[in-house]
């Protein structure tokens, strides 16, 4: 992954996805009628992306929803990790 500091004006979006289920909801992504912007990038769909972590605004800044994205999975793996633990027998 090259992250390019080289003062581009536009934000450049990587190419449309291949189809795929959010990791954290299951549903079908991506949505036919996202614009580029909120397009849905595996493995999570734009609603876990953007809610799934708490802090944080909305943004459609490639670079704000990668790091959406480790906050949303990162949550979710100590989610996952407690209740394991809470949860076991
Ligand atoms: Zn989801």
């Amino acid at each position: 992954m090259g992250s390019d500091a080289g003062g581009g004006v536009m934000p450049i979006y990587p190419p449309e996805p291949d189809p795929f289920n959010c990791v954290m909801c299951g549903r079908d992504c991506p949505k036919k009628w996202h614009d580029p912007a909120r397009r849905e990038y595996p493995p999570l769909c734009w609603n876990c992306e953007q809610y799934g972590w708490r802090q944080g605004p909305l943004t459609q800044n490639p670079d704000q929803r990668l790091i959406k994205q480790i906050g949303a999975l990162s949550e979710a793996i100590t989610g996952a990790a407690w209740g394991k633990i809470d949860g076991r027998a």
